[in-house]
């Protein structure tokens, strides 16, 4: 289990948290908002841990933040009590953690065979509204967290706003999001804010050193998903490195009017990736992932590879200091730099993220791949 004191990069949601503690004005409803794989999650399992621990511990910043003062009562769950060790093993009945999967285990079958495409009301007023009404096993309150808050439908937003309000004593419920504005209004005016900024490079970096990833892959990773971890292994996982590195070079070497057959390779390379990650979401026994969002998925982010080497090509051009995400290619992004203009460069970015809208309205893939290579030649 994670505490919330050795949470890495996340100081100043931290020290938010610690000084809500300190005055007792937590509040009963939480947004945590950032991007995918920055610490959201994680250090709402380790809030969760410290509000639900029966010996929380205390100590004193001494530096370690320096948003407190100095002497500032820092306090964590202990690791060792029956709260503390049921949640570590994922069996804290006080702890619900709330995801569109649910919906698999709610009573009615009609809920349980429905697409988990969203987070609906059935599964927030059953697992979350009628949850809170019980009472703990522990004795010291009860924590609920809604992963991918955002995909809460309007109707189960709006059945969960008297919750968030006044929840039963003792019930806190931490929602996570990307953006805030990705909800309603009145469920953003109910909730402290917490917000997650990116992690440091060098953090998301070493993350992917130390699970064998080249330095080079590691720090590019890094610089392309603007600091999420969780973002990086998985694109390192999918083996996206080795294809983004080749499609990089096979752009830059293409002459003008682009290359055929290109597209078609482009393609292919598309469809292995999709079918790689149907399987992988079945191994995992996440929810069923259909070929065709994985093919989108995996176009959407070999489309934005390609804009991010064009906004490299940019940098080099205006001779601006901004790292380059491929600095692994930098002759690749130099012999960009050299083919457009800078307002050309720009015009390619641009086409790539209507190409991307396109994939979203079932424009044909192939179809997709081939204005991509022209617009790049
Ligand atoms: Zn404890």
């Amino acid at each position: 289990m994670v505490k919330l004191l050795d949470i890495v990069g996340q100081d100043s949601a931290v020290a938010l948290l610690q000084r809500r503690m300190a005055a007792d004005r937590m509040g009963h409803a939480l947004m945590f908002t950032g991007a995918h794989g920055v610490g959201r999650r994680t250090t709402a399992m380790a809030l969760a841990a410290t509000l639900l621990c029966a010996k929380p511990v205390t100590t004193q910043n001494q530096g370690e933040f320096a948003e407190l003062d100095d002497g500032f009562e820092l306090t964590d769950a202990c690791g060792q009590c029956n709260s503390c060790r049921t949640l570590q093993a994922g069996s804290n009945p006080d702890l619900t953690v709330i995801s569109k999967e649910m919906a698999a285990f709610h009573p009615d079958p009609q809920v349980r065979s429905r697409k988990m495409q969203n987070l609906g009301i059935d599964v927030i007023k059953h697992f979350l509204i009628k949850g809170a009404y019980l009472a703990p096993s522990g004795g010291k309150g009860k924590v609920f967290i809604v992963r991918e808050a955002e995909l809460m439908t309007g109707a189960a937003q709006n059945a969960l706003l008297k919750t968030l309000e006044e929840p039963p004593s003792g019930v806190t419920i931490i929602l996570l999001c990307k953006r805030s504005e990705q909800m309603l209004p009145t469920t953003i005016s109910r909730c402290h804010a917490v917000q997650f900024g990116p992690l440091p490079f060098d953090f998301v970096a070493e993350s992917l050193t130390r699970e064998e990833f080249d330095e080079s892959e590691a720090n590019f990773w890094a610089m392309f998903t603007n600091g999420s971890v969780g973002r990086s292994l998985s694109l390192a996982r999918s083996e996206m490195y080795q294809v983004k590195c080749d499609m990089l070079r096979d752009i830059a070497a293409m002459g003008p009017g682009g290359d055929a057959s290109l597209g078609e390779r482009l393609q292919k390379v598309t469809d292995s990736q999709a079918t790689a990650a149907v399987k992988a979401a079945k191994s995992q026994d996440k929810a069923e992932l259909s070929k065709s969002l994985a093919t989108r998925r995996a176009t959407g982010t070999m489309l934005e590879l390609i804009a991010a080497a064009f906004g490299d090509a940019i940098s080099l051009a205006t001779g601006s200091d901004r790292p380059l995400a491929n600095a692994d290619q930098r002759s690749v992004i130099e012999s960009l730099a050299q083919r457009k203009t800078i307002r050309q460069l720009a015009g390619v970015i641009e086409k790539l993220s209507q190409y991307e809208q396109l994939l979203w309205r079932n424009v044909n893939s192939k179809i997709v791949w081939d204005n991509v290579v022209l617009t790049c030649g």
